[in-house]
């Protein structure tokens, strides 16, 4: 669904209206960052615009500069992170790509050696 109003039934959207309790360690105008609560890395931080979109694409559509912000703001916390230049960003996009929550998000995964490809 794209609805950049919420989506009352959004895990990510009460996140970000702070109904939920998050580990957040990012905010922008535009932007969220907060820890995943199952981490797959040292680093695990899933960065989402406020606004809510399904998948990256309907993000990209109808708000471009939004996505933009959601690729500075994974630079800015791997900074803060201590991870440099070197991380994965990761969007699962549809139930087989293993999207569980349609809200788009960005995972920012670091802190050990990657393998690929990925599972
Ligand atoms: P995806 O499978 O790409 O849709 O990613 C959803 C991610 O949200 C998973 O990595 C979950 O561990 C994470 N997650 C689910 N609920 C929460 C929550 N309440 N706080 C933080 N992360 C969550
Ligand atoms: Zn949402």
């Amino acid at each position: 669904m794209t609805d950049t109003n919420g989506d009352v039934d959004c895990l990510f959207c009460k996140i970000v209206a702070g109904e939920i309790a998050a580990d957040i360690v990012h905010e922008s105008a535009t932007t969220v960052g907060f820890r995943d609560l199952n981490p797959q890395a040292p680093t695990h931080v899933l960065v989402v615009p406020r606004s809510h979109y399904a998948n990256a694409a309907d993000l990209a559509a109808g708000e471009p500069e939004t996505a933009a912000h959601l690729f500075h703001a994974a630079r800015e916390i791997a900074a803060s992170e201590g991870l440099g230049d070197s991380y994965r960003l990761v969007i699962n996009t549809g139930a087989d790509a293993q999207q569980t929550v349609f809200h788009t998000h960005v995972h920012l995964l670091g802190g050990r050696a990657m393998t690929w490809p990925p599972g």
